[in-house]
């Protein structure tokens, strides 16, 4: 397989497409808010009119957009542990990550048990 990723577990399960695929999906919510990728800040259709309405409409998006950015993060920190061959191994205890919770939760940075601690 000239596409193979070294990762630390024997995992037969295409992480890395799991993680573009994750990525994909919430940079198009992120477009679909009205919000450019991230990287840029928030920049919003100015077009929108200034009513207490909107305002609040705007709030939510605002709020739907940093978490979807923050989601988005941790997927391209999950894409750079994959290149480091560091992906799968939980942050805390240093532990392989069960790979049903990668294929649920695929940018997890933690295994089940570290991250059921906070
Ligand atoms: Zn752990």
């Amino acid at each position: 397989m000239p596409n193979e990723v070294p990762t630390a577990q024997s995992a037969d399960v295409d992480f890395a497409a799991l993680l573009h695929n994750e990525q994909a999906r919430l940079q198009a919510q992120l477009t679909e808010l009205g919000f450019a990728d991230h990287g840029s800040g928030l920049s919003y259709d100015s077009n929108f009119a200034d009513s207490s309405q909107v305002t609040a409409e705007r709030g939510e998006a605002e709020r739907l957009a940093t978490e979807l950015r923050e989601a988005l993060d941790e997927v391209d920190a999950a894409l750079k542990r994959l290149e480091d061959g560091t992906y799968g191994i939980c942050e805390v205890c240093g532990k392989p990550i069960g790979e049903a919770r990668l294929e649920a939760k695929p940018a997890a940075r933690r295994c089940i048990v570290d991250a059921a601690k906070h």
